[in-house]
């Protein structure tokens, strides 16, 4: 084979009890499960605002915006269920550059796997244990999900993994709620099939074993915009977006029909600060039909501490490395005008 094999990694088994988590925290994690799944299960009317770094580049800037929001969340926590992201693995378009904390630890030092593993799973914990939040990451490499499943309460699919099959396959074995994002060319078609598959049981092959997953009845759409065959970014969270998507899971036996919507990437054409329009055209949107009020639960945001993004080796404190972000001010702004829209439309 034309690759070195470096060291033998300690399996999820291993790092968990290296690093546990106590019956404690085991507890405030099941204590957030259960509140989300009844969002998802339409038991609870609450809003689920799935937001944070694009990339978690930095333990210290990190913990600290989810300390800040853990402020505001005392503030709306009637009306919204906060899931920060932890975003510790990262697609990239081309393959280069950095690839999350998992392969740097240091985004300005060589890859270093091990320390990678250990380093996230000790940001994860520490979130929880600081703040009482568990958090989002994406499920870059499905087989690596397990050093971190006592931790997390809710996984994205990426728009470049959600035609894979073993993502499909590990996430139908999953009992937190899953996100199949739409695929970067915008194919509905891709993320339903994605959806149908992960909610059904199957046998596949999983870290070297021969497993059986029950289906996974949480897992459910999210939109974030795609481009077209020139590189065109173009929005997919209008409301004829959001009907369509509602019209397509009526016509299908999906369990808990449910829409997170994206609010960067393509849908904001990484013009961050538009997403606080974004954000607030959902809602108006959501108001507008009972059917979209139903099945839209929630967003996903990316904001950090300061505003937009920069490029290495520039190092400013918490200002995202990978995509632009809303700073810390609009953030919290935005935070409180959604949650009293919320409040609001019951009126
Ligand atoms: C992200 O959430 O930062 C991301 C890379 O998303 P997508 O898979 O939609 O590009
Ligand atoms: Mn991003």
């Amino acid at each position: 084979m034309n690759m070195e094999f470096i060291r033998k990694l300690p399996t999820p088994k291993e790092v968990k009890e290296m690093y546990p988590i106590d019956e404690e925290l085991a507890k405030v994690k099941a204590k957030n499960d259960e509140e989300i799944r009844k969002v998802f299960t339409g038991e609870s009317d609450k809003f689920i605002l799935i937001i944070g770094p694009c990339s978690a580049d930095n333990e210290e800037s990190v913990l600290d915006y989810i300390h800040r929001l853990k402020g505001v969340y005392e503030k709306v926590k009637d009306e919204l269920i906060i899931i920060p992201r932890i975003y510790t693995n990262k697609p990239r378009t081309t393959g280069l550059g950095y690839k999350g904390m998992i392969y740097q630890p240091d985004p300005t030092r060589d890859p270093d796997m091990l320390k990678g593993l250990i380093t996230i799973r000790k940001l994860h914990m520490r979130a929880l244990k600081e703040t009482g939040f568990s958090c989002a990451d994406e499920m870059m490499y499905s087989e690596n999900h397990r050093y971190l499943s006592d931790l997390l309460s809710y996984v994205a699919v990426g728009a470049r993994s959600v035609e894979n099959q073993q993502h499909r396959l590990t996430a139908s074995g999953l009992n937190i709620p899953v996100g199949m994002k739409n695929p970067t060319s915008g194919d509905i078609s891709v993320m339903l099939n994605a959806i149908n598959a992960a909610q059904h049981p199957h046998r596949f092959i999983h870290r070297g074993w021969e497993v059986q997953s029950k289906g996974n009845n949480l897992v459910h759409a999210v939109l974030r915009g795609y481009v077209d065959q020139n590189g065109v970014s173009y929005p997919n969270y209008h409301y004829e977006d959001l009907y369509n998507i509602a019209k397509l899971y009526k016509d299908s036996n999906f369990a808990n029909p449910a829409v997170i919507i994206d609010t960067n990437h393509s849908n904001s054409g990484k013009n961050h600060k538009e997403q606080i329009r974004i954000a607030k055209e959902i809602l108006h949107s959501t108001r507008q039909n009972e059917l979209l009020g139903k099945i839209v639960k929630g967003l996903m945001i990316e904001s950090y501490i300061e505003e937009g993004c920069q490029k290495l080796p520039e190092q400013t404190y918490g200002k995202s490395i990978t995509d632009p972000c809303l700073g810390w001010d609009d953030t919290e702004k935005l935070i409180l005008d959604i949650a009293d829209l919320r409040r609001n439309r019951k009126k």
